[in-house]
């Protein structure tokens, strides 16, 4: 199976669990996730439409830049945000950060910001699983942690992201992402200045269609486009990764 047909398959899947859940497929947009991907390939899914990349490393937008930079795309960043790369990703035309899940963090984004006079958009990102090994704040940490991030008013923010638990059993990974949508319910309740929680970004190539059910309005697909990858995810995950 090439790229594109892997991209109509999911385009299928999308439609397929849109039209289950009630739901308008204009609604969810397909991130491609694109960790250890070559730029070649994932110039072909741009040039076939598909717009929307996100990457785990900082070190790899830049070494895939000079070839994407001809293709129009948008980059998210979806890995884990060390400080002392700030200012590095700053460079690289990223429009939203999904991962961002330390206060402190969020802080030295701002001072960054603000020296550069920009704004960006920010996801929190919430571990819905309770694995120690997964990253973001805890669902119940989420309110307080967003309302102090809202102090900085560079930062939009605009969602929030989970990955759900990696298990074959549906109904838990579905609670994981019920816990999402609750935060966010519990979020807007506040009524927070600068803070307009729309999206949720949730759901990967196993649990996608559980994802949309629950409300997803971005999914972050990989390995279903681009096949299975050299590393296992944990060299993405962990902290004794990086
Ligand atoms: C790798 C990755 C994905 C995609 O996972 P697949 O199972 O390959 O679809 C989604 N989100 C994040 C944060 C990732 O690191």
């Amino acid at each position: 199976m090439s790229v594109i047909d892997n991209l109509s398959h999911i385009d299928d899947r999308i439609r397929q669990a849109c039209h289950k859940a009630g739901r308008d497929p204009q609604e969810v947009r397909l991130l491609l996730a694109t960790k250890t991907v070559p730029a070649e390939q994932i110039a072909t899914a741009l040039d076939a439409g598909y717009l929307l990349i996100g990457e785990n490393k900082v070190q790899e937008i830049k070494e895939k830049y000079e070839v994407l930079k001809d293709h129009r795309h948008e980059t998210h960043f979806i890995g884990h945000l060390q400080s002392n790369k700030i200012k590095e990703l700053i460079r690289y035309d990223v429009t939203c950060i999904q991962s961002l899940d330390r206060v402190d963090l969020a802080e030295k984004l701002h001072q960054r910001l603000v020296m550069d006079q920009r704004k960006m958009k920010v996801f929190l990102q919430v571990n819905t699983s309770g694995e120690s090994s997964k990253f973001g704040v805890s669902p119940a940490q989420a309110a307080v942690v967003v309302q102090q991030m809202a102090a900085f008013d560079t930062l939009q923010i605009k969602g929030l992201m989970t990955i759900g638990l990696f298990s074959a059993e549906g109904q838990k990974v579905r609670a994981c992402f019920q816990r999402l949508r609750k935060v966010q319910q519990e979020i807007n309740a506040l009524r927070l200045p600068n803070v307009a929680m729309k999206e949720l970004s949730m759901g990967m190539s196993n649990d996608l269609e559980i994802a949309i059910e629950e409300g997803a309005t971005i999914i972050r697909v990989g390995t279903a486009i681009f096949g299975q990858r050299q590393y296992p995810d944990s060299y993405y995950w962990n902290e004794n990764s990086q």
